[in-house]
């Protein structure tokens, strides 16, 4: 932590005519507030998360894919529930997940805890072999996801695999919105699959399988990356 404040303060320019200012690190809006001053003293760093965070961007993804991720990791997709927050719903629209029409929605019932994506991720774990259980955010699942991998190219293949299945969830939720799309976990899961090996066979040259081996023998496709 003390190496990470010295680095920054080191590596921090001066530009002439332009006045240098201090800024808080410990919370995205550079303001200091005491629950980022506890959490940093309670070493849930968020400079440490926003570190991890970066691994994103080297996901086998499109750009607009990747930058949907970005927004996801930040909480900042338009759920209604976000949507509400910055006074864009007007009164009487509804907060309710179109999935499930029961909870609020927020952005982990949505990509993570209703029956519906939690369903998604048992098959994307049961795909993968692994053994695990939801975490309570999206920030917390995009860091455990693919943990359990070796070396830095498999894990960012899983976290590809994480962000096809984020990616699809959200498209199926604007279809189910807008054009009274199905409620199919199988669809979501597969269209999923098929996204993400679509994504590494276009983003990396050393991946040359098809979709049915991607499908049977993942980890070895992981291996190739
Ligand atoms: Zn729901």
């Amino acid at each position: 932590m003390k190496g990470a404040l010295l680095s920054t303060l080191t590596s921090a320019t001066l530009v002439e005519g332009k006045d240098d200012k201090w800024v808080w690190m410990a919370n995205e809006e550079g303001h200091y507030s005491v629950k980022s001053a506890f959490q940093l003293l309670q070493g849930l760093t968020i400079a440490e998360p926003i570190l991890e965070f970066e691994t994103l961007w080297k996901c086998f993804a499109p750009s607009n894919t990747l930058a949907f991720g970005w927004k996801t990791l930040w909480g900042r997709i338009q759920t209604r529930t976000n949507l509400n927050r910055r006074g864009i719903l007007h009164n009487g629209d509804s907060l309710t997940c179109a999935f499930c029409l029961g909870e609020e929605e927020t952005l982990e019932h949505l990509l993570l805890h209703f029956s519906f994506s939690s369903q998604v991720w048992q098959k994307c774990y049961r795909w993968l072999n692994i053994l695990t259980v939801l975490p309570a955010t999206c920030g917390m699942h995009f860091l455990q996801h693919g943990g359990e991998f070796m070396t830095a190219n498999k894990r960012q293949g899983a976290k590809s695999m994480w962000l096809a299945i984020v990616w699809t969830l959200w498209l199926s939720r604007n279809k189910v919105i807008f054009q009274n799309g199905p409620r199919d976990v199988e669809k979501v899961f597969d269209s999923a699959q098929l996204r993400a090996w679509n994504w590494l066979r276009v983003k990396n040259n050393n991946f040359s399988f098809t979709p049915y081996e991607w499908i049977s023998n993942t980890r070895l496709c992981l291996g190739s990356l």
